[in-house]
């Protein structure tokens, strides 16, 4: 196949749920990695074409949603002050710190911008020497490449006045974590096709095995996704716990040797705190002593961190695939796109937010199974 088009093609898709309606013959709990696929599913509709016996259950691959109320703290300290220009993806504008967001710091005069990558930072920076310009660099292995970008651009130019608060997450660790915890239920993971694209599907394989999962690195069409859960489905049922690349046409074995070279050259792992899943060791970015020059937070002083707020948000249950959606009291009522009270439900690959767009109108237990 070559174009998208295809991918959607109705009776194809029909025909793979006929054929993964044939092959399930046991109850099996998935988990979507990424809150694209998440989307997607609930988008198309594909949830309800599974088998009864499939349970999906949603991932923390939402950058957006994972990343720790202190971050976002820390950003709206920088934000706010008179000398910096703060410039972060749009999503982020809108998740709520433990105050406020940094929508309404921009509101109360402080320069924030939205930008499409590090690299127009980057440019904003060489063009306003007189500013520091910082950039938010969240997000999983997609966004690194492009972080690790801007850095060495920054450097080979010259711009003393770019740095980075960064706060991104890697995610064999998350999913290391996940399967460590006594309440999980995953029993086969659809790997982000995106993230495998940029590092490869290696560090999959011991994770797999060990923990007898098996792991279908899958992409964002509808026959993508079916594909993954059936071939997620046949390994579990035939008792195999293997890596399996369903996102061929995109992802290769070892990923983007260039694009993770210059990450490598740009960051180390470091222990990271994820939101509502607490500190996972090595599953954030943090860059090397030779680039620490464009370091935010070593650039300017830390601020003391704010206690959290009360809030009915059960975002870490359902990062983690504990709960659902429907399960948080505020769903619909007063957590909506419009006024979010947690970052699922302002992010565009949140699950809150999926859940709101194309279920909402559903009775609990109707459409999305669980
Ligand atoms: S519906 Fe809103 S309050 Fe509830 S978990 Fe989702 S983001 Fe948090």
């Amino acid at each position: 196949m070559k174009f998208v088009d295809e991918y959607r093609e109705s009776e194809s898709v029909r025909r793979l749920a006929r054929a993964l309606a044939r092959r399930t013959t046991r109850p099996w709990t998935l988990m979507e990695v990424c809150g694209g696929q998440t989307h997607a599913f609930l988008k198309f509709g594909l949830d309800a074409l599974l088998p009864k016996e499939i349970e999906l259950i949603h991932g923390p691959g939402c950058p957006v949603c994972v990343t720790p109320v202190e971050a976002i703290d820390r950003a709206l300290d920088l934000a706010a002050r008179a000398d910096v220009i703060f410039c972060s993806f749009g999503d982020m504008l809108r998740v709520p710190g433990s105050e406020r967001d940094l929508l309404a710091v921009k509101a109360a005069g402080g320069d924030v911008r939205m930008v499409y990558a590090p690299l127009d930072a980057v440019r904003l920076a060489r063009d306003n020497l007189t500013k520091q310009v910082i950039f938010f660099a969240v997000g999983f292995e997609t966004t690194t490449p492009a972080t690790a970008l801007a850095v060495l651009t920054a450097a080979r130019q010259g711009i003393e006045n770019f740095s980075l608060l960064t706060a991104h997450v890697l995610v064999p660790p998350a999913l290391e974590s996940l399967l460590a915890s006594p309440n999980c239920r995953v029993q086969g993971f659809l790997a982000a096709g995106h993230v495998c694209a940029v590092v490869g599907y290696r560090e999959y394989e011991p994770i797999a095995r060990r923990n007898r999962v098996p792991i279908v690195v899958t992409g964002f069409e509808p026959l993508d996704l079916l594909q993954g859960v059936y071939r997620c489905v046949n390994q579990l049922e035939e008792g195999r716990f293997e890596v399996e690349n369903s996102y061929g046409r995109v992802v290769l074995p070892d990923g983007n040797p260039s694009a993770r070279a210059m990450v490598d050259e740009v960051f180390g792992a470091v222990p990271q705190r994820w939101r509502g899943m607490g500190e996972i060791p090595a599953s954030g970015l943090a860059l090397r002593p030779r680039y620490a020059a464009f370091d935010a937070a070593r650039r300017f002083r830390a601020t003391e961190p704010r206690t959290e707020p009360e809030s009915p948000c059960i975002a870490g249950l359902i990062l983690q695939g504990i709960e659902k959606p429907r399960d948080c009291p505020a769903f619909g009522r007063e957590c909506t796109p419009e006024h979010p009270l947690g970052a699922p439900m302002v992010s565009s690959e949140g699950v809150c937010a999926a859940y709101y767009r194309y279920r909402r109108l559903e009775r609990s237990g109707q459409g999305a199974k669980g």
